[in-house]
């Protein structure tokens, strides 16, 4: 049994090792992304896993691997848009995701990010690097005494919460779906806006769809606290982002931190030292001393890179051996 991982990391490597010594199979590592220029790679091969941005959209790569005899393509992501269906489909292929691969990885950094806002550390950074060495002003508030508002409290949200509860923190949420397992740590408010109006931070752990995209409007921000903090580790377009930076500069919201950018794609995981900024939000908040920005990293933890890894290697031997995986998407 042989399989083949396309656009692997070198951070990805280790775990994959771990995982082919473990199973008994090998799997061979390549940088390039599946594409009609790198599908003869997978002759020989009878099973291969991918993650990559480009979508695979050319009949000829589905044709190429069916020809090989495969009859799967095991995704290291929970998104799957890269995918036609309707050509997997028609080549026999089964799809496979990694739905979950760690929530805590997402909600530590909420908490780590929250922490840094509430202490305006932004700012204070900042100012110490001019050389300014005061703090007078500078008063924060102890968590145990804020509210947390957690929009859409899924995995994500729900470990986020449990991580807040268990500093002492008042957590509220908003989500049609309630899960009785969280009831003993939240409060489920019956809608965004009571959540936003009551919260001191409200952090979102939506997906992106066509009720979220601008959940986060205008009108949103001015139902939230004065003073009160914003976190967006789920999809950029949750929030409209110029209304956002007319919040913070209005001194309406006190905070914000965003792991996630609409446009995102233009510029995070890229190194543009040197190159002039041109999308105007980004450059915006690059210079407000009450925003921390950081390059949609929520996911990227040792153990969520693992399980990514081995989900995704444990989807693609259950259709090789079975024809059927708990992760098939359809
Ligand atoms: P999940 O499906 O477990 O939870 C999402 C929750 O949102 C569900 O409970 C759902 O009922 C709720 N929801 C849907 N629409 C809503 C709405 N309009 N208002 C309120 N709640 C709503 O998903 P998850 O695994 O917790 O992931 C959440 C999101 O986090 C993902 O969709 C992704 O966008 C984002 N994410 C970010 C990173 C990162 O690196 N920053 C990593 C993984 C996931």
């Amino acid at each position: 049994m042989k399989l083949i991982m396309f656009s692997t990391r070198d951070d990805e490597k280790p775990a994959v090792n771990k995982w082919s010594i473990r199973n008994g199979v090998e799997v061979r590592t390549v940088k390039e992304d599946l594409t009609l220029d790198t599908v003869s790679l997978v002759e020989g091969f009878d099973g291969v896993c991918i993650q990559q941005r480009t979508d695979i959209t050319n009949e000829a790569v589905y044709k190429r691997l069916s020809d090989f005899g495969i009859k799967q393509l095991a995704l290291r992501t929970a998104g799957y848009d890269i995918i036609n269906m309707d050509l997997a489909e028609r080549y026999n292929m089964k799809i496979t995701n990694v739905p979950a691969y760690s929530p805590r990885s997402v909600a530590e950094l909420v908490l780590t990010q929250t922490m840094r806002l509430i202490r305006q550390f932004p700012s204070i950074e900042r100012d110490m690097a001019e050389g300014d060495f005061r703090w007078s002003g500078r008063i924060a508030r102890e968590i145990h005494t804020m509210t947390i508002g957690i929009i859409g409290a899924g995995r994500i949200g729900g470990t986020t919460a449990r991580l807040f509860h268990a500093l002492g923190a008042t957590v509220i949420a908003y989500d049609p779906v309630q899960h009785d397992e969280l009831r003993s740590i939240l409060t489920y408010k019956e809608s965004k806006t009571e959540v936003l109006a009551e919260a001191d931070i409200v952090s979102l752990h939506v997906p992106l769809d066509s009720t979220t995209i601008n959940l986060i409007d205008a009108s949103a921000l001015n139902v939230m606290r004065g003073g009160a903090f914003l976190i967006n580790a789920a999809r950029g377009p949750v929030v409209d982002t110029s209304a956002l930076i007319e919040s913070l500069q209005s001194a309406k919201l006190a905070g914000a931190a965003l792991d996630t950018l609409t446009n995102e794609q233009n510029f995070f995981n890229q190194d543009l030292r040197g190159k002039v900024q041109t999308d105007k939000n980004l450059t915006l908040l690059m210079n407000m001393k009450n925003v921390l920005l950081t390059p949609h990293i929520g996911f990227y933890t040792t153990e969520a890179v693992q399980n990514m890894v081995d989900i995704a290697l444990d989807n693609a031997l259950d259709i090789i051996h079975l024809n059927r995986s708990v992760n098939e998407v359809v």
